[in-house]
Order: C-alpha cells, then structure tokens, then sequence
C-alpha cells in the first residue's frame, strides 16, 4: 500500500503543528506508523491522500452513525449555508434541538448547548459545585471526559487519596478537588463518600466506558451510584458524550434505566458538526446563566449550520427505531465472527461488547476496569492494527479506544472483516 503523500504531508504538518495532528492521539505514537491523512469518506469507506480505501470502525470517534456524507444531513448543511453560518442571537432550530433531546433523552428537561464534549463536561461540573456549594468530584480511572482540567487526573494508591495531575499545566490545587475511584468499585466509592462527607459535588461517570477499551457497568454498578448521590446531596453526571443516540436513542439512561441528575453529551448530537450539551433537571439547569449564578457562555453555542446537521441527525434517529436493531444485528454478527475466529485460532482474548460499541482486549482477563484492561499487551496490539490496516480495515489507533459501528455496514462489508481479522491475528502470531 503506498502512502507517501500521507507521510509527507505528516512531514510538512509537524513543523505547523505540534506532533503534526490537532488531537494527540490521531499521530499513531501508540501503534506506531504514520498517521494516513484523510481525503474523503463516504458511507462505511474512508478514502486517504494516496487514493487507498479502507472500510473504518471508528466512525470519526462516533459521531457518523449513519455513515460517513448521509444525504440526509449533507442536504440540512447545505439549506442552512445559504441563510448564513452564525448569527450569534436564539434560533428556531436550537428551541427544537432543545425540544427533541429532552423528548429522546429520559433524564432531561432543560439542555445548554455548546460546541465540544470537554465544554459539555466542564461546564456539568461548575453546575453541579454551584448548585451544591460543593468543591469535590469523583471520577473514575480510565473514565475520560474531555480535556478540562479537573479530568485530567491520575489516581493515587489507594481508594482515599487525592489526585495527582496527570497533564502539566493542571495545578496541584485542581487535582486535589478531584478524586478518583477503580471503575465498577462501589465500595471504593463510598468510601471516598464517607472520607469526604458533604464536600463532593458531584459524581461523573460514563455509564459504558469507552476510553480504556470498552467497559460494561456491572450489575448493581450505576444503581449504587444512584443510590449513594440520592442519599448524599450529590449531583450524579452521567457522561454520555459517547453513548448518547448510539446504544439507544436516549443513551444508556433509557437501555438500563438508571437516570442522571445531570447528562452530558456530544458526538452523534452534531452529526459530524462540533456540537456538546448538557442537560438535566430543570431545578438544576436553572442555575445556569442568565437565570441563575452558574456562568457559562459561548459565541458559537448553537451554531445553525451545526443546529442543522443535529437536528437532521435526531430527527431520523428518533423516528427510525429500526436504526439501533439494525446496530445491534451488525455488532453481534462482528463479535460473534471475531469469538468464532478466535477459537479457530486457539486464542482466548477478552472481547467487551453492546450493541454498536466493542473492543478486542489482547489479554486473557476479564477487563472490567482501568487495571485489568492494562493487561493487554499493547505491542501485539500494535502489530494488529498495523496488519489489519494493510488489509484495508482501519480501526481506532490504540488498544484504549471503543470501536464505533454504523448502519452503513452491509453484511458483505462484515465478512472482509471478519476475514481481515482472521489473517491478521494468524499473521501476528508468527
Ligand atoms: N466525554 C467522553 C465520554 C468522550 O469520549 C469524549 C471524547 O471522546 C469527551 C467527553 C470529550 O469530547 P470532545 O472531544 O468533543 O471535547
């Protein structure tokens, strides 16, 4: 496969931009290689600057649940691009985005857009500490919830320490106010609870893990949470940038019925277009700027062009509820075919799966939190990126991501899959 116009355009990139990427992890620095340099896309194909095609299970990190350039939301962008891209004064269309989410999403009575996850997740914390007059969060390791400060923290040892910053230029003093717990440890909760009695704002969790590999909430997990806010005055954030519209139209809220004070989400809400938001209770949201204390702002918050691309997004989710039956079918052909072929192959690697989310973990262990999806050896998975490139098959560059399926796979597209990962684990090997 020729890739030199990727690779010199990396060239070229990393003297403008720092690693030569706009987000770190799109450099490849995990699997190693050079990153392709993305031309095109349309519906389950990606199409790189030297003309090479490959069939993709990120979905541009999640957001293109349709498929990559669906009529549908190319033809709202396209209307919308005539009546100018951003007035910066309240729209039509944000009161009926505002009016769709809170229909599609169980927990939600009033929403704030904004135009990234990280501000979605950053502004549910100030929320939360002003509407408690609390100072501390919990969070989870491995959970990630975009790039502001508080969520940039590492664990210490043990349940009850405080944390660490995990990126400098986060201040000791913001690591402090975040504590961090093993994923699926409810015990490790409380007890931080306990330790830090009326001084936790709020607790932010994705309800199915994404950022380590996907990891399922075990049974009892998310109800404990629930539980232990209710009973302690805690503002619970369900994080569901990821898994919003995806794992079912109103997000794991609605698939497992536990509900958040606070949701936040991202991704799918823009359709391929920069767009957050956070919602919630309406008592709560109503501390939010201009009828309440909690500042938060944005010159391009919704944005029509953006509002559009969404709204177009939504519309079609929430009338065709076929969509997440048609997900649910691809996800459980692919694993099954992956469970089959790894059988065949005499390999017992752990695969985590719902519905259109997996992740094939290079170990042997049940991964069901941050330590045990450490347990991969990432260097095979490395060469297994690499080998399943070469085949035309490209896959989140490192073993710490969720796959992301769209409705555009056909069932010809799943068995190159399937075949592609059979020779690449049988070449790997070796
Ligand atoms: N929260 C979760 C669960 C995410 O997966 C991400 C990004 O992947 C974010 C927040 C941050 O979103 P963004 O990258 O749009 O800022």
């Amino acid at each position: 496969m020729i890739t030199d116009t990727s690779h010199s355009l990396f060239e070229k990139a990393k003297s403008y931009i720092p690693g030569g990427v706009n987000s770190p992890v799109r450099a490849f620095k995990a699997v190693g290689g050079n990153p392709l340099f993305i031309k095109s896309a349309k519906g389950p194909y990606l199409y790189d600057e030297d003309g090479n095609r490959y069939l993709e299970l990120i979905n541009s990190w999640g957001p293109m649940i349709l498929g990559h350039a669906h009529e549908l939301i190319e033809k709202a962008v396209k209307d919308a691009v005539s009546s100018s891209l951003s007035f910066g004064a309240p729209t039509r269309k944000e009161v009926e985005m505002a009016e769709l989410i809170t229909h599609m999403v169980p927990s939600i009575e009033k929403v704030r857009m904004v135009n990234s996850g990280t501000e979605a997740t950053m502004s549910a914390i100030r929320l939360a500490r002003g509407y408690t007059g609390r100072a501390k969060i919990i969070k989870f390791e491995g959970c990630y919830h975009g790039h502001g400060d508080s969520f940039l923290i590492a664990a210490g040892s043990g349940a009850v320490t405080t944390g660490v910053p995990d990126s400098a230029g986060v201040t000791k003093g913001t690591a402090n106010d975040t504590l961090t717990a093993p994923f699926n440890d409810l015990q490790a909760v409380q007890t931080l609870a306990d330790a830090n009695k009326g001084n936790i704002a709020a607790i932010i969790v994705e309800p199915v893990a994404g950022n380590m590999g996907l990891v399922l909430p075990q049974p009892g997990f998310l109800e404990g949470l629930r539980q232990l806010c209710t009973k302690e005055g805690i503002v619970l954030v369900f994080d569901e940038v990821m898994t919003g519209f995806r794992l079912a139209k109103g997000g794991v809220q609605e698939r497992l019925g536990v509900l958040p004070d606070i949701t936040t989400l991202g991704k799918i809400i823009g359709g391929g277009m920069p767009v957050g938001a956070y919602g919630g209770k309406k008592e709560i949201m109503d501390f939010v700027s201009p009828v309440g204390p909690v500042y938060q702002a944005g010159t391009l918050s919704g944005n029509p062009i953006a509002m559009s691309a969404g709204l177009a997004m939504l519309h079609y989710l929430n009338t065709h509820p076929e969509v997440y039956t048609q997900l649910e079918n691809i996800g459980n052909k692919l694993v099954s075919g992956f469970t089959e072929n790894l059988k065949k192959l005499g390999l017992s690697y752990t695969i985590n799966h719902i519905g259109s989310m997996f992740s094939i973990f290079f170990t042997d262990k049940p991964v069901v939190d941050f330590d045990s999806a450490k347990t991969s050896d990432t260097v095979l998975f490395g060469k297994y990126f690499q080998a399943m490139l070469n085949k035309g098959i490209y896959l989140a560059p490192s073993q710490y991501e969720s796959l992301f399926l769209s409705t555009a796979l056909t069932d010809e597209h799943i068995q190159t899959i399937l075949q592609a990962n059979y020779e690449s684990l049988e070449e790997i090997l070796v």
